[in-house]
């Protein structure tokens, strides 16, 4: 069945969010905007949404048919996505195979120290407060989420961080870390809602370096003009496809 656009819900830094005339249901539209440190970098890669947009649909439908149930349902053209409608936990969870960015800068860590096993952590997603690392008791406190949700969430956290790892891995990229965001799902006529994975799995939110030559294939190119960010977003999008046959 196909749904048609209806009203914007909402507009981020990289993504627009409809409603469809299922109240379950959003459409999810990939924007070409980047931006970077707290949004004080902002740029355009043509064609970017298109290849995030079919990166995120790709990994989320692998995660899906694991049965870690993510809020992607399936794509709909280059730019847009069917949704489940989610609350979003206001909870960024960060999964670290190495250590770089903010954890060697808030710790003096050397980049590239190796987190065996992977790092797992929260940080309050708050713009206005740059997304403050928290604990799970502080995140109760100031009632986020609750201690069985925390723990639902770190277990699929770490589930989706060992399938991701080993989804690039198998075509020559190491996943350096990543950012995952979660929501609570509850259709219409369930009494309960359920904690899944949500938001996006996009070279945007995840450092991505060729296992072989070292070369950069995320956001970073952006960040620190590394290099023509759409080629290597369409390398990694080219690897992935491949991995899928
Ligand atoms: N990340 C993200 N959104 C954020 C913060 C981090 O997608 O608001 C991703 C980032 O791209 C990287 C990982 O999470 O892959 C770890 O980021 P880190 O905390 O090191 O911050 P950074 O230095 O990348 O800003």
């Amino acid at each position: 069945m196909s749904h048609s656009k209806g009203e914007m819900l909402y507009e981020g830094k990289a993504k627009r969010l409809y409603r469809t005339d299922d109240p379950d249901l959003l459409i999810m539209e990939y924007k070409d905007d980047l931006t970077a440190f707290d949004a004080t970098k902002r740029g355009t890669s043509l064609g970017k949404g298109a290849i995030n947009n079919a990166v995120s649909a790709l990994l989320m439908g692998r995660l899906n048919d694991m049965h870690v149930e993510t809020s992607f349902l399936n794509l709909i053209d280059a730019n847009h996505s069917l949704v489940r409608n989610v609350k979003i936990v206001p909870i960024e969870v960060i999964i670290r195979f190495e250590a770089h960015g903010s954890l060697c800068r808030r710790y003096g860590i050397e980049p590239g120290l190796v987190c065996d096993p992977p790092l797992y952590e929260i940080c309050y997603k708050n713009d206005d407060l740059h997304d403050p690392f928290i604990t799970d008791q502080i995140a109760v406190l100031m009632g986020l989420a609750t201690y069985d949700e925390l723990a639902k969430i770190k277990y699929m956290a770490l589930t989706i961080g060992h399938t991701l790892r080993e989804i690039y891995l198998g075509q020559g990229i190491k996943l350096l870390d990543f950012k995952l965001e979660f929501g609570r799902y509850q259709p219409a006529g369930e009494s309960e809602a359920r904690i899944i994975l949500a938001d996006e799995i996009t070279p945007d939110t995840c450092r991505l370096v060729d296992a072989q030559t070292g070369e950069k294939l995320d956001k970073d190119l952006f960040r620190f003009d590394m290099g023509d960010l759409g080629e290597g977003y369409r390398k990694l999008l080219d690897k992935l496809q491949a991995s899928a046959g």
